[in-house]
């Protein structure tokens, strides 16, 4: 078996790494650093939880350890870019923990914090600036940061990022790095507009995949329960009142969704912070400490706020709504088991989500084997697959109300282009689900009621593609 001392690294980062008790590198690790070390492009797909982060951080470390110069001012010799800031300030500390033994200097540049601390920060120059794409571009604009001197660059979790909507930004700031650079591309997953984006950028790459491409850990036990929408929150207090050790993180789609989850959970006396995207730097880094530190037992989160969580110990992942985008599944299932640990993912499904199920078991390759009914909550169902309308609603059942789902996303879809697919959220503004008739007196199926009902649903389709929840 490898150890971390044949890779090539620097001696003081192998005593970090030492003290960090990792006695042998991860499959990522054992394929990346010597490449890096070498100076080639790397292409990894890996998910968080593989030790991807030290397989790009140790040999950047590595090669600044060799490297006496200073950096010139507004200069970053080195760039690490990731889609959120919790994943920003993840890796930042990272990098501190594996660069304990080494003089460097290092920068963290992300929105939602005032500027002028990162101004100051970057007016010397830094070995290793972590930026989110946004507020990087905002510092290129004003002067204060300069790309032009930066030989090694890192794209973390590259599909969230394009799916946040940072895949222009992202293009604009590789326009402005030098040919002769080192760049490394991760992403859990490979959707095409990163596959260009990474025969765009790298040359001829190292490719390392750690793990079946989309293909959920197998160490989570995954359960799906069918029920109907206004079941949802009891029944999730129900799971957790039997999971009284569990430490675990609920995810809704929206963020109203998840300040709603979150009340009712306090309400039944369970401690529970949310995060997303509506929070504060401060909140959202106060609620992943109290998490951390087990002074609250469950996280209630939106997909991008969750990104990148590194949080040992998580027990359970539970779907209070399936994700539009199959991928984030995968993603969301991957804050449990971390490191060698086992997990169980559990997700409540309701009528409307099916076919977000479907594209789920369709991603993963295999059935979920759910369990349990939507009890006849199975209306409002977008299907972009389906070109069949559901005229005429049979029992007059209201719409699925989804949960707590009612908010809006009022974000934007970003270059998400896998979107498309996404189906009928529970509880969304604007269409009526397909198959209620426009009037209670119309006659279901006539071809007017059905041709209303498609048209109903294929506005809801668009709809939804347009007002994608932005966490
Ligand atoms: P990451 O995929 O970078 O988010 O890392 C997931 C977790 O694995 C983090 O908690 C790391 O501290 C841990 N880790 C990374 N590399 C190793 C290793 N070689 N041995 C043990 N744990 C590791």
């Amino acid at each position: 078996m490898t150890d971390f001392t044949t890779l090539g690294l620097a001696e003081p980062i192998l005593r970090a790494v030492a003290t960090e008790g990792y006695t042998t590198p991860t499959p990522i690790q054992r394929e990346t650093i010597p490449a890096l070390i070498n100076g080639r492009d790397v292409l990894g797909i890996a998910q968080t939880g593989t030790g991807k982060t030290a397989a790009f951080v140790l040999p950047m470390l590595h090669h600044l350890s060799l490297d006496h110069n200073r950096p010139a001012p507004k200069t970053a010799k080195n760039l690490i870019l990731a889609p959120t800031r919790e994943l920003v300030a993840q890796i930042a500390d990272c990098v501190k923990a594996y660069g304990r033994n080494l003089r460097f200097n290092m920068a963290v540049v992300v929105g939602g914090v005032k500027p002028g601390p990162q101004i100051r920060s970057m007016s010397q120059g830094v070995d290793i600036l972590v930026a989110t794409p946004g507020r990087l571009l905002d510092l290129m604009a004003s002067g204060a940061i300069r790309l032009d001197h930066t030989r090694g660059v890192v794209l973390d979790e590259a599909d969230q990022m394009m799916d946040i909507g940072f895949l222009p930004a992202i293009k604009r700031i590789m326009e402005k790095l030098p040919k002769a650079r080192q760049t490394v591309l991760l992403s859990a997953t490979m959707p095409a507009p990163i596959k260009a984006l990474a025969d765009g950028i790298l040359f001829r790459p190292v490719e390392v995949s750690v793990a079946p491409q989309s293909k959920p850990v197998d160490a989570i036990d995954q359960q799906v329960i069918l029920l109907p929408s206004n079941e949802k929150r009891d029944r999730l207090v129900d799971i957790l009142s039997k999971l009284p050790q569990a430490r675990a993180i609920v995810f809704t789609r929206t963020k109203r969704g998840a300040d709603k989850v979150a009340a009712h959970l306090d309400e039944y006396g369970f401690k529970t912070a949310a995060i997303h995207g509506n929070k504060s730097q401060g909140q959202r880094e106060r609620a992943l400490d109290s998490f951390r530190d087990n002074k609250v037992q469950i996280l209630v989160a939106t997909d991008i706020a969750a990104r990148g969580i590194d949080v040992d110990g998580v027990t359970h992942v539970i779907n209070f709504e399936m994700p539009n985008v199959p991928e984030a599944y995968v993603h969301r299932i991957g804050r449990t088991a971390r490191a060698g640990a086992t997990g169980a993912a559990i997700s409540l499904v309701d009528g409307t989500e099916r076919g977000l199920l479907k594209d789920v078991e369709k991603l993963i390759g295999r059935s979920l084997g759910a369990t349990g009914s939507f009890g006849g909550d199975d209306r409002g169902t977008v299907r972009p697959q389906s070109r069949t309308p559901h005229p005429g609603g049979s029992h007059g059942q209201k719409p699925a109300r989804g949960g707590s789902a009612h908010g809006h996303g009022g974000g934007h879809a970003g270059n998400g282009g896998n979107r498309s697919h996404a189906a009928g959220g529970s509880g969304r503004p604007g269409p009526k689900p397909a198959g209620r008739p426009a009037r209670p007196s119309a006659n279901p199926n006539s071809p007017a009621q059905i041709a209303a009902a498609v048209s109903q649903r294929d506005g809801g389709r668009e709809g939804i593609r347009r007002s994608a929840p932005k966490a």
